[in-house]
């Protein structure tokens, strides 16, 4: 069974990834960092916070031990912190970096070495369309998420000899905790901003997520995969 390692599997993207991949014969396991996910059949479940690089070696030192090597890494863990820029302080900015982008660049370091030996492997990255484009009241969110683009472009050229494919999933707006922050009003101004005219669901995301893992994107690395209803075109 080939096993794929998502992080923050607890809640949102990552939970539907986690289920979708399992039904469709991955061993998954989820890491969490507060919210424990309810485990079962092809699950497991493991507390870490993807900020310290130490946990995240071990993590996956662990995850490999009960499940055999990452054959598909998502680093998906992610947050926000809103407010305008100049208001923003330094804890956010090591919050927010440290999260978005060095969760990646963790969790990438802890499973290359074992792709690289073995030849294999895919790397999925959860950006966000901001991070292409910019959000006002989110600078620092965008800036990490286009650090998370920029590193998925060039890790796709050096791990590409090694047969590695490296790709990101870029969402628009996905219903989600993430949202909680917005008024009914905003979402319904996102909704009508989107050219299909709603929200996107976790669901949505993972289908791509699980695309991307599979034989049918072959050929396909280094790409930033809008799943955003056409709100950046
Ligand atoms: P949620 O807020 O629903 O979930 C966030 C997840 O990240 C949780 O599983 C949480 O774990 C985990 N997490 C946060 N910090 C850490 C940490 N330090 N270590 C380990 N895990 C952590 O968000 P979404 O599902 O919406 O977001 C998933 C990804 O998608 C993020 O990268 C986000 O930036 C991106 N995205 C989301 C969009 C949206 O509209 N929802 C749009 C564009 C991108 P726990 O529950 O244990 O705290």
């Amino acid at each position: 069974m080939p096993h794929v390692l998502i992080s923050g599997g607890s809640r949102g993207i990552g939970r539907s990834a986690a289920d979708l991949f399992a039904a469709n014969g991955w061993s998954v396991t989820c890491l969490f960092h507060n919210n424990k996910p309810e485990v079962k059949d092809n699950i497991i479940a493991i507390q870490c916070d993807v900020k310290d690089p130490a946990q995240v070696k071990e993590s996956v030192r662990l995850s490999e031990e009960k499940q055999g090597p990452v054959d598909c890494l998502i680093s998906n863990a992610g947050i926000s912190v809103k407010g305008l820029a100049q208001d923003l302080k330094e804890d956010d900015y090591r919050l927010v970096m440290d999260t978005n982008f060095g969760g990646l660049f963790n969790l990438a370091n802890a499973v290359i070495p074992g792709m690289v030996s073995r030849k294999q492997g895919t790397i999925i990255a959860v950006s966000s369309m901001w991070g292409q484009t910019g959000a006002s009241c989110e600078a620092l969110y965008s800036a990490s998420k286009g650090a998370v683009d920029s590193y998925v472009r060039s890790l796709a050229k050096e791990l590409g000899p090694s047969g590695i494919r490296v790709n990101a999933v870029s969402p628009g707006v996905i219903d989600t905790d993430m949202l909680n922050g917005y008024s009914d009003e905003d979402l319904k101004d996102l909704a009508d901003e989107t050219p299909l005219g709603r929200l996107g669901t976790p669901e949505e995301v993972a289908k791509a997520m699980l695309f991307l893992s599979s034989d049918a994107a072959s050929f396909i690395t280094g790409q930033i995969i809008g799943v955003n209803g056409g709100f950046l075109i």
